[in-house]
Parts: C-alpha cells; structure tokens; sequence
C-alpha cells in the first residue's frame, strides 16, 4: 500500500511538475497571495474538496471528510514569495520583477495537492478527515499563522503537520526531530544617549562610543556566563552606528541585532538581561540614558514525540528506513508553523530536495535556489501516508 502510493504519485508527476512550475511564474508577496491562493482553491474544489476562501486575507481552508472515521489531521502549506530577483536560467523562470519563490513554497502547496488528488482517490478508506490549511504571509512577521488559528482554522483538528524543503538535504530524504525544532527569532535595539562635544575635551562630553564598545562585548557574557552550559542559543550584535566624523562625538550610538532561543526561559534571561545590561552601561558610563526594543519574532516550533514518530513511520513507508532520520539538529531560523503547535499536537519535517550531483544545492533566499523537482512525487506520497497512517 505504501509503495503503492508512491507509486501512484510517480504517475502524476507531470501532473506535480506543471502545478509547480505555473505557481512558480507567478509568485505573490506576503500578503498579496491573491491569485495563488485562487488557483488553489480551484483545484481544491475540482477534487471535490469543501473550500472556505479568505479564511484570513488569502488564507483558506480545504476539507475532505472521512466517510467511516472521525477526527481531522491538518496539513499545512505557505504561499508566498520574496522579494528577490530570481537569477536561475530556467524557461519557467519567475515572471514577475523583483519577486520569486526562493523558498520554495511553490514546491509545499503542490506537495499538498498532490497529496489531495492521492487521498481523493482513496476517500472510502479514508479513517479521518483531512484539512489543508493554506496560510499566506509565513515570510513576514507576524506572519499568516496567527491569523489563521484566530479564524478557527484548527478548530475540529486533532493533529496539524507541515513541511519544508530542504536543499541541503538530498532529495528522497526525510528529517525531522522531536522537541525544538526552530528558534525563536527576536530583535533587540539600543540607543545609548550621551552628550556630543568637541573630541579634544571627553571629559566635557557624555561619550557613547566607548560606553557602546563596552556593552558589545558584555553581552556575549549573557550567553557565556548567565546561561546554563549547553544551552543553545545565539546573540549576535550585526549592527553598531555614531559618529559622522574624526573631531566631534557624538550624542548617540545605536546597536541592534537578533536573538535566537529555543525555549521560554532562555529567550525571557535574554530579553531582561539585555536591558539590565544596557542600564548598567549607562550608569558605569554617566551617560544621559538609554532606549532599549526586544521585538519578538517567531517562537520556536516545538515537535511532538508521538506526531514525529508518525512522521517517521509515514516517511520510511515511502522512502525506506534508511532515507529518514529524527536527528535533524535544530535550525537557528524562524518559521511561524511554531503557532499551529501550541493549539494542537504535530510535527514539522524536512523534506529532501537537494541534488548535489546535479548541483540544486543552493540555500534557501539565494536568487539560485531551485529544487529537485523529484520531491514534489516524494512530498505527495509521505503527506498521503501521513493522513491515512
Ligand atoms: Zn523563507
Ligand atoms: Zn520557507
């Protein structure tokens, strides 16, 4: 049955290849998936599916009903682009200056209706219902996800799965591991506030710089020595601007950068213990004050032991033991399928569609990122099998 699946998801590959491609050349922008999304929901609706359109912004939800069986397992898919100006030489290159889908989200929502048009097929056997939520927007904070919980699209669900490709990871593969999965990404900004004045008297200045010299280095501290060791996280400074010239300091200096956590508490040491320490350096350094922002980005996804245990027996049916590890370390990124598993139990998995030897390797947001378009066959079939278990 397994193989047969995936052997029946061969037979549309061409099928897979089109879907992709035609969304592929006309990739939309975080919140503005209006097309995509209509082209979707049509398919959806040809298959026979119950469609509830514009659930949030372009978001909608896709039902089929177990005829035998109760319950519901959701299957998530993102639908937007970036703007970035895709630069592979491909003739179903994108369309549209500016914007293309270098993530590769072309590739999630024609794994969904592959594995739609695969369960259709199969409806009598079918022992619980299945939900495709298409969710816009997963690009840019605060993202779809949100959104779309808000408008109830968990609601009757008892489990919620996702996946991303993954270009690094050869195509045929499954990867997915239990507990976090993805960090939680943040934004911190600083401004310390002096008083600027002639750089031959400091000693009549309130002087930032070396105040803000001071605190770049403090605060790997934080990681060092306020965290527990082995604690995962990651606290990089990638901005740090003042001055306009060699004679005059100036009033102010601003530093910003990004957080990345994996649980609660960590991310919440991290938020205070910045602050304190941005105090402490106004204080040590008589300057006048200061302005502290920790903007929240996406929390982590945290995986479900019993969902990803489906996830890799669903996956080995199809692909072979072999082909599927649950030691997927943990990415540094954020994705905010994080929201769907906070309401319900799931998983989220990688999805192999890197192919070294035919050189589709490059990462995720490059102007060349591209996948093996044998995933698509793969994603239909493992999804499938993760419905009907
Ligand atoms: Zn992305
Ligand atoms: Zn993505």
């Amino acid at each position: 049955m397994p193989a047969e699946l995936l052997t029946q998801a061969e037979t549309l590959k061409d099928w897979l290849v089109k879907t992709r491609r035609d969304l592929h050349r006309r990739p939309e922008l975080s919140l503005k998936e209006k097309n995509t999304a209509a082209k979707c929901a049509d398919e959806f609706e040809k298959l026979g599916f119950r469609v509830r359109r514009n659930l949030w912004g372009e978001g909608f939800i896709a039902d089929l009903d177990a005829p035998k069986g109760k319950g519901r397992v959701a299957i998530r898919a993102d639908m937007d682009a970036l703007p970035i100006q895709e630069l592979n030489d491909l003739d179903y290159k994108s369309e549209i200056p500016g914007v293309a889908h270098m993530c590769g989200h072309d590739t999630h929502m024609t794994c969904a209706l592959g594995a739609a048009k695969l369960l259709v097929g199969q409806k009598d056997k079918l022992t619980r219902g299945v939900r495709f939520l298409f969710q816009p927007s997963e690009e840019t904070p605060p993202g779809g996800a949100k959104g779309m919980i808000e408008k109830g699209c968990l609601d009757g669900v008892d489990e919620v799965y996702g996946l991303h490709n993954h270009p690094k990871l050869e195509v045929g593969k499954v990867s997915t591991r239990i507990g976090p999965f993805s960090a939680a990404a943040d934004t911190f900004r600083i401004t310390l506030m002096g008083r600027g004045g002639h750089a031959s008297t400091p000693h009549e200045n309130l002087d930032p710089i070396p105040a803000a010299a001071a605190l770049v280095l403090e605060l790997q501290t934080l990681i060092s020595r306020r965290l527990k060791p082995g604690t995962p996280a990651v606290l990089s400074v990638t901005q740090i601007t003042g001055g306009t010239t060699h004679n005059v300091m100036p009033d102010n200096v601003f530093i910003q950068g990004t957080v990345r956590t994996f649980d609660e508490p960590t991310r919440k040491l991290l938020e205070e213990g910045i602050g304190q320490m941005a105090n402490a350096t106004v204080a040590a350094h008589r300057l006048k004050t200061m302005k502290y922002e920790f903007e929240r980005g996406y929390d982590s996804i945290v995986n479900h032991a019993g969902a990803v245990e489906s996830v890799r027996r669903s996956a080995a049916a199809i692909v072979g033991d072999s082909n599927v590890s649950i030691d997927q370390p943990a990415m540094t990124g954020g994705e905010d399928f994080a929201y769907y598993l906070q309401h319900k139990p799931g998983a989220f998995f990688f999805l192999g569609s890197g192919n070294a030897a035919k050189g589709i390797n490059e990462p995720w947001h490059s102007p060349r990122f591209n996948v093996d378009e044998q995933c698509l066959v793969v994603g239909s079939a493992v999804i499938a099998k993760l419905v009907t278990g």
